[in-house]
């Protein structure tokens, strides 16, 4: 379950950026998300709670957003959101396609209370 160390690699990014003593003023994380990424969000979600309430984060929440599959085709050049793990381009049907972007993993933001 690598979700774990995931979890714990977000709480690591989460502590340095939040000042000493202030752990409970964490509010929402916004993750990004490719489904290429390997994750199973709900799986990562439980794993994050567990390690944030352990660590004094009592009111963080993480947001998952899940970011589609973009693939490049070579034949044509057109660049759209794979469906459904289908690897056919959209516009001319061809499979000559490169992935641009899915694998991604990232917070974008991290909300902390003023006060
Ligand atoms: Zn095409």
């Amino acid at each position: 379950m690598h979700e774990l160390g995931i979890a714990e690699n977000i709480m690591d990014i989460v502590r340095r950026s939040v000042p000493e003593g202030r752990a409970a003023a964490v509010g929402n994380i916004r993750l990004r998300v490719g489904p290429f990424a390997g994750i199973v969000p709900d799986s990562l979600k439980f794993c994050f709670d567990v390690l944030s309430s352990g660590s004094g984060m009592t009111n963080a929440v993480l947001q998952i957003e899940q970011t589609p599959l973009v693939a490049l085709c070579r034949d044509c050049g057109d660049k759209s959101g794979v469906k459904n793990f289908v690897f056919a381009c959209p516009a001319c049907g061809g499979g000559n396609l490169e992935i641009v972007s899915g694998e991604e993993l990232e917070i974008i933001e991290i909300e902390i209370a003023d006060g």
